[in-house]
């Protein structure tokens, strides 16, 4: 398995891996065999998975799509590829992403933009575009992700796979290079929700390591995968389907909401009141967290240090000048602002309190129904280049995945059909699905029925 999904990572111009390491690779699916071997398998056992290059591998560079941490080689596994390999995966490579994952395109990434595998003209969307691509084009049947405000659903939705984000604390993000900690969460992304059930039971649970980690127990969430749909009931979000909503994407969910009232659903028309506030709360908060957990990167521990500088000071600037990309750097500035003295009761203070008001929106919503279902994103996957100068046309476009990464909830994304491209034909729609809190298995048990 491995040597074949290698040969195809190889033959692949996508860039969606930007570290392949063969021989280490090999080595693992060797492991693999004498564990399958000796009879001390996992049902994950030999089964290859390839990793966002946010997650530190120990042997593979771990870079977060930056110039900073180009070639850096981490002495430790992040929780999540540690917990994989426990179970016998084989891992074969870095994933590209946008720069720390903060982009909805790709484009963002130091190391060049993922081609989406459907269309190549059209981004694999962000900031999981290497994972999603990969997963489409087959050169991995299973991929890490993290969500931060929808880098796990809407890079699925843009390439027609699969993937979850989990609810906020479930996956350690001991490992996961840190965006904006009150948010980051990591999730499986894979062809099926079967596929992402076997996944997320591996990589979920309590890590001692990361503080915000929940104190749960392992849980099976393949287990009701096949339930029945019968008397569940659907919030349908008034706020999802209105203006901005392109007619393509709209016909997609729809047919897709047809489908579920066939398997014994009920639709609810339900409010979402503050959905349009979810990109000025975040877009606060998200830059406010990155510039505290960015001071790190100072050309000192690890990382891009300028070759010439005069002093201390000097070294810094140039290093952090010369080493972030210019949506980091516009982030570190808009967060570093919002902090500051004068501004902080403003924006961040205020951002925080709606961010409250965001998470209770959903709680009177999930009075009426069971799950929320609705678009992944407001189009398609747009042209390479179309968004890329634009930062508030790639924010725009997250509208419907951010207010579920503010409450801190569980969402997926799944494939529901096709849209058109804008030039070159068909491009994947995805289905958003939406839980209650810690409710993955019932949000899995859904999406797997459709498919
Ligand atoms: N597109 C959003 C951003 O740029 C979300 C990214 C993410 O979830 N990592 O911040």
């Amino acid at each position: 398995l491995a040597q074949a999904y290698l040969a195809r990572i190889r033959q692949s111009d996508l860039n969606a891996f930007i570290h392949v390491d063969e021989a280490l690779t090999l080595e693992q699916a060797a492991q693999a065999d004498a564990r399958l071997a000796a009879g001390d398998a996992t049902a994950l056992t030999g089964i290859p998975i390839a990793h966002k290059d946010i997650f530190v591998t120990r042997g593979w560079h771990s870079t977060a799509g930056s110039k900073m941490l180009a070639g850096y080689g981490s002495p430790f596994d992040a929780t999540v590829v540690e917990q994989f390999r426990a179970a016998g995966m084989v891992h074969l490579g870095k994933l590209n992403c946008d720069e720390f994952a903060m982009g909805s395109s790709n484009e963002n990434s130091a190391f060049g933009a993922t081609r989406n595998p459907w269309d190549r003209q059209a981004v694999p969307g962000g900031s999981s575009g290497g994972s999603a691509a990969a997963i489409a084009a087959r050169l991995t049947p299973a991929a890490t992700a993290t969500d931060t405000g929808g880098s796990i659903r809407q890079p699925a939705s843009f390439c027609g796979v699969t993937g979850i984000k989990p609810t906020y604390g479930r996956v350690s993000r001991f490992g996961m290079i840190a965006f904006a900690s009150s948010l980051d969460q990591g999730g499986p992304m894979a062809q099926t929700a079967e596929d992402c059930a076997m996944l997320l039971s591996a990589m979920a649970g309590f890590d001692p390591r990361d503080s915000t980690s929940l104190d749960m127990a392992k849980e099976d969430f393949g287990r009701d995968l096949d339930k029945s749909l019968q008397g569940l009931r659907i919030g349908v979000p008034r706020e999802y389907f209105g203006e901005g909503l392109a007619a393509d994407v709209e016909a997609a969910v729809r047919a897709a909401l047809a489908q579920y009232e066939k398997l014994g659903a009920t639709l609810i028309d339900i409010s979402l009141p503050k959905t349009e506030l979810s990109i000025p709360v975040y877009y606060v908060i998200a830059p406010a967290e990155a510039s505290s957990n960015l001071s790190r990167f100072d050309g000192v521990r690890y990382g891009h240090r300028a070759k010439e500088y005069k002093d201390l000071g000097d070294m810094y600037r140039k290093s952090r000048a010369e080493g972030f990309g210019d949506e980091v750097k516009r982030r570190i500035l808009v967060g570093a602002y919002v902090l500051s003295h004068g501004y902080y009761d403003a924006y961040y203070l205020q951002a925080q309190k709606i961010r409250r008001l965001i998470a209770q929106d959903f709680q009177e919503a999930f009075k009426q129904c069971d799950v929320i279902m609705g678009p992944v994103a407001p189009t398609v996957a747009w042209d390479l280049g179309d968004k890329a100068d634009d930062p508030v046309a790639n924010y725009l476009a997250d509208i419907f995945t951010l207010s579920t990464s503010l409450a801190g909830l569980p969402g997926m994304s799944i494939p529901c059909g096709f849209g058109q491209g804008e030039k070159n034909g068909k491009r994947p729609v995805g289905l958003q699905i939406i839980g209650n809190y810690f409710s993955e298995a019932k949000l899995l048990n859904v999406a797997h029925q459709y498919q």
